[in-house]
């Protein structure tokens, strides 16, 4: 279900917005429980590229320590040696960074305390609250009860402390096979709360580390290592999403129980959006079936798709800021998203002309061979970004779609007999359609009226229409690629019962159009530099573009459906 409580949020967003995390600090703060300290983290695990939902809790954990001049600790959480790689370590700080955000020195990885994480452990066998239990992983979920029914106590529950300290360096020390043994705390298998019915602290894994190699074979659990963690790092406010709410009892126990320094949890809202998934292993199952064009495919919900899209930074920033954070899960409209993008990139991205499906234009009483350099402005919202010269000449491109043999009433644009403004240019009027042989008009005869130079008539008539264009012997081909969403579903992850996620997958999500003319001050154009093709969107361009071969990929239309919404919500 969408919701669309964010209305009316867009557009008026205050630079801090107030919510419950802050009403916490603020009031830690007043009664000094943290001595004024505010330290968060970011704690990602690198087995996949982060996401909008990521970025939603980077920008509150950097904003708050921000905020309150504080610090917040980038910490790769890689407990888990199969899925964890280099590659995502890599793009993680690349797109931490790229967002805005700086960890300064306090860059941690969760496998630098293994040996101090071990350390906690003997001191929990020794003290009787952690024991070497036998029981494979099915016996253990068996043994562990429902919400309805207790646990039942394993037969290893109650083995000696000796035995336990044995068994356990012996695990640590690579004398048992995988799977074969685990240790947990002991807590209670009666406990309504199904995280403290002993739950696994250690398994054995005897897998290589991207960081540690093949120097441990045991490794810890999220719940065990994580506490841990913000322990070792002496984090206050330790922010995490709602599943993690009926484990907080979990991470406070292991704290007590170690005795040391115990971090604050506090659970907000995860971020979901409509017509994607966010879930890492749905993401992963498209990059690597090939379903999307990579990690960076700007369908993707990742920063690096985004990015390639053309989302700018401070974009993304303005979203988190406009959402909010709250206690209750819901679905944020991909159109606010959309509406963010558009709401920065309208005060940011010089506008250009660029014509996507060319139909080709020659003014019949333009003289031949002749070049006119006409003012054009960079951005209206932006004084400060001045002006640039467009050339015009005999043939032109304009678009195909402004162009109708048979008009209906309302369509303003080209047709024969109308005319029209070419924009920053002159009056046009249409005088013959040329085709080709199957009826199709491939070319366009008109006049132009001299005195309209810069886009007035001194005689006052007006035109209905404006047109964008580009002049054929100074365009510049390009490949536009042109996105919707990737899937045709709201929420791709609750299917009809038997389809997989991927069965929704929108097959326009991609267009590619290859004949594109591009005005010449795009001719060097940057990776991820951004515009405006007037009256078509915003776009960026590509990261595979180069001077042979421009690409610019279509970051988001100029039709706002966000503000559509907003208007029938206030009806
Ligand atoms: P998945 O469950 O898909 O594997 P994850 O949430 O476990 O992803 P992590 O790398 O562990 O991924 O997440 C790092 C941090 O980002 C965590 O603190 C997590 O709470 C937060 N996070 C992840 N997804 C979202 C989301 N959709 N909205 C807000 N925060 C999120
Ligand atoms: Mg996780």
């Amino acid at each position: 279900m969408t919701t669309h409580d964010e209305k009316g949020a867009a557009g008026s967003a205050p630079e801090v917005r107030r919510d419950f995390i802050r009403d916490i600090i603020d009031e830690d703060n007043r009664t000094g429980r943290w001595g004024g300290r505010v330290v968060t983290r970011f704690p990602p695990e690198p087995n996949g590229y982060l996401h909008i939902g990521h970025a939603k809790s980077i920008c509150l954990n950097f904003g708050i320590a921000a905020q309150y001049g504080g610090r917040c600790h980038l910490r790769f959480d890689d407990t888990n040696p199969t899925k964890e790689e280099q590659e995502y370590v890599d793009s993680i700080l690349g797109d931490v960074r790229w967002l805005g955000w700086d960890w300064g020195k306090h860059l941690y990885y969760a496998s630098d305390y293994f040996q101090q994480m071990y350390d906690w452990a003997i001191q929990l066998v020794k003290s009787g609250k952690a024991y070497v239990c036998d029981q494979t992983a099915e016996e253990v979920r068996e043994f562990r009860g429902t919400l309805t029914q207790p646990g039942r106590e394993s037969p290893w529950r109650n083995r000696s402390i000796e035995e336990n300290l044995d068994l356990f360096i012996r695990m640590k020390n690579g004398e048992f096979p995988d799977g074969s043994r685990t240790l947990r705390a002991k807590i209670d298998m009666a406990h309504p709360n199904l995280n403290m019915r002993d739950p696994v602290m250690y398994r054995i894994l005897h897998a290589d580390h991207h960081r540690t190699g093949g120097k441990w074979c045991i490794y810890p659990m999220y719940d065990w290592a994580h506490g841990l963690e913000d322990s070792v790092e002496q984090i206050t406010h330790s922010i995490c999403t709602l599943e993690f709410e009926n484990h907080r009892p979990l991470y406070d126990w292991f704290l007590d129980a170690l005795g040391i320094y115990h971090p604050q949890q506090i659970e907000f809202a995860r971020l979901n959006l409509t017509y994607t998934v966010m879930s890492k292993r749905k993401l992963l199952r498209l990059v690597q079936d090939k379903l999307v064009g990579g990690w960076d495919d700007p369908r993707l919900p990742t920063i690096s798709g985004m990015r390639r899209r053309g989302y700018s930074p401070e974009a993304i920033r303005y979203f988190c800021q406009v959402i909010g954070v709250n206690k209750f899960n819901s679905t944020v409209d991909m159109a606010l998203l959309e509406h963010c993008i558009r709401e920065t990139l309208n005060k940011t991205s010089p506008r250009v002309m660029a014509v996507l499906r060319p139909l080709k234009v020659v003014i019949e009483n333009y003289p031949e061979g002749q070049v006119e350099w006409m003012d054009a402005i960079n951005n209206p919202e932006d004084p400060g970004a001045g002006s640039r010269k467009v050339p015009f000449g005999r043939v032109l491109y304009i678009e195909r779609e402004d162009f109708m043999e048979n008009p209906p009433k309302k369509f303003f644009r080209l047709s024969p007999g109308k005319e029209v403004r070419l924009r920053y240019a002159y009056f046009i009027t249409c005088r013959e359609a040329i085709k080709d042989a199957a009826g199709h008009v491939i070319e366009l005869r008109c006049t132009y009226d001299p005195a309209t130079r810069g886009g007035d008539a001194p005689d006052g008539r007006k035109v209905k229409a404006t047109l964008h264009w580009v002049a054929a012997e100074q365009a510049i081909d390009a490949e536009v690629r042109l996105y919707e969403t990737l899937f045709t579903r709201e929420n791709p992850d609750d299917m009809p019962e038997g389809q997989d996620f991927t069965a929704c997958i929108n097959p326009k999500s991609l267009e590619v159009l290859t004949e594109c003319k591009v005005e010449p001050s795009l001719k060097d154009a940057a990776p991820l530099t951004r515009y405006q093709f007037e009256r078509m969107g915003y776009f960026c361009v590509d990261s595979d573009s180069s001077a042979v071969r421009p690409v610019f990929n279509r970051t988001v239309t100029l039709k706002d459906a966000w503000a559509k919404i907003q208007q029938k919500g206030s009806e």
